[in-house]
């Protein structure tokens, strides 16, 4: 019998042009590179299989990269491994990520077909100059067109993903944006805010302008913050108006179609990612994956365990990994706890007060009172039906309020 919990994250690191924005651990490749990858995936998803018979998966999702851009012999073999190595839930959701262009109606009815229930589309925008200044690979035209035969092949749970925050955009225009993605209907959105991090081309071209930025001054291609907070709460009403729930800081749903994969990360249910630099979390023991391709094809022929070893003396923790991870590191209760409220916090029903007692055998009021009453007092956080959870105001200043959890 089944007893045990499992998600599963499938890396697909391919993408067919990186854009100016990125930092996710992907890149372009060939086709043979891409079936040489997908046979080092099968013998991962294998050698987990056998060892994890007593977990059924609730949810598969697909990321990257550009899990889209596989060929369709390559997708389904890794949907056979799956099917063949693991249970899966009758009621399972399984997500793909997917980018416009990079799918035919064909492709996207074998997909249903064969269980893959909802798909992230990643937009961005509807606004062609802002799509090329971020390197994206398709058009806003493009893009209906995917919607149109994602919906004809019978995708009825489609997440649209979108930013805020490009370069040289006004609030005008992504509300623009907000408009038109309302217009099509999508079960789920997700609004983020466009990030220039390290590394990236955007970060050369707009470091000095993120310094104008993040000193309050008018930065020349970045919107101002104040811009950009407009667009953040634009996102909020907007979403609001048009029956969209916010059910965690950057995403919105349909009632009943929230994420439930990504809600299994912010209740931290154990999950298992597969693939090039995934991390997974196995009963409070966090693993990440190689980040080097080679690395990972290669230790993937012979996958043995192998044991990590942190601290020194008395102080010195061994946790068993294995040769395809980089580290393997037994979380701490503290850490525990922290990341119970860091992620919990993140979504809008909060933290449940059961949950805390049932992990930790105390009150959350016996570790927390403090920042509980503090957050309160400031308008921050409220107590609500078992729950704790922090309040729009708080969410908007949601690092200063999760600092406060800091153990
Ligand atoms: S499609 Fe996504 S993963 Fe690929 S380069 Fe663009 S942002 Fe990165």
């Amino acid at each position: 019998m089944k007893t045990k919990n499992l998600e599963l994250y499938i890396h697909i690191p391919f993408c067919v042009k990186k854009c100016n924005y990125c930092d996710f651990l992907s890149f372009p490749c060939d086709e043979s590179t891409q079936r040489e990858y997908i046979s080092a995936l099968i013998r991962e998803i294998g050698f987990y299989g056998a060892s994890m018979r007593d977990y059924e998966v609730s949810t598969i999702y697909f990321g990257g990269g550009t899990p889209s851009w596989l060929d369709e012999l390559q997708m389904m073999r890794l949907l056979d491994a799956l099917g063949e190595h693991f249970t899966i839930s009758k009621n399972a959701e399984v997500t793909m990520e997917c980018n416009p262009g990079t799918v035919t109606g064909g492709k996207l009815a074998l997909y249903r077909k064969n269980g893959i229930n909802r798909l992230s589309i990643g937009l961005q925008s509807t606004d062609n100059r802002e799509l090329n200044i971020l390197g994206r690979i398709h058009t806003f035209e493009q893009f209906l067109k995917t919607y149109e035969l994602a919906r004809n092949a019978g995708f009825s749970n489609i997440n649209i993903d979108l930013m805020s925050g490009i370069p040289s955009q006004s609030a005008e225009s992504f509300a623009k944006s907000l408009k038109r993605v309302i217009n099509l209907k999508p079960e789920h959105v997700s609004a983020y805010s466009l990030i220039i991090e390290k590394g990236t081309p955007f970060y050369d071209k707009y470091k000095f302008d993120l310094v104008k930025q993040e000193a309050g001054m008018q930065p020349d291609m970045l919107p101002h913050e104040d811009e950009v907070y407009r667009m953040y709460k634009l996102t909020q009403m907007m979403l609001s108006d048009a029956g969209y729930k916010r059910y965690e800081i950057s995403n919105y749903a349909k009632k009943g179609l929230e994420c439930k994969h990504n809600i299994g990360y912010w209740t931290r249910e154990n999950y298992l990612g597969l693939g090039l630099g995934a991390a997974s979390l196995i009963d409070d023991i966090r693993y990440s994956n190689t980040r080097d391709l080679y690395e990972y094809l290669e230790n993937t022929k012979q996958i043995e365990t192998k044991v990590f070893s942190a601290g020194e003396g008395e102080d010195l923790v061994q946790t068993m990994g294995t040769n395809l991870h980089i580290s393997a590191e037994q979380l701490s209760r503290h850490a525990v706890m922290e990341e119970f409220m860091f992620l919990g916090l993140r979504m809008t029903d909060g933290v449940s007060r059961l949950d805390f007692e049932r992990n930790f055998g105390m009150p959350i009021e016996a570790v927390y009172q403090e920042p509980i009453m503090e957050l309160k007092q400031e308008g921050l956080l409220v107590a609500r039906e078992g729950r704790i959870a922090l309040t729009e105001q708080g969410i908007d200043v949601a690092n200063y309020a999760m600092a406060k959890f800091l153990l």
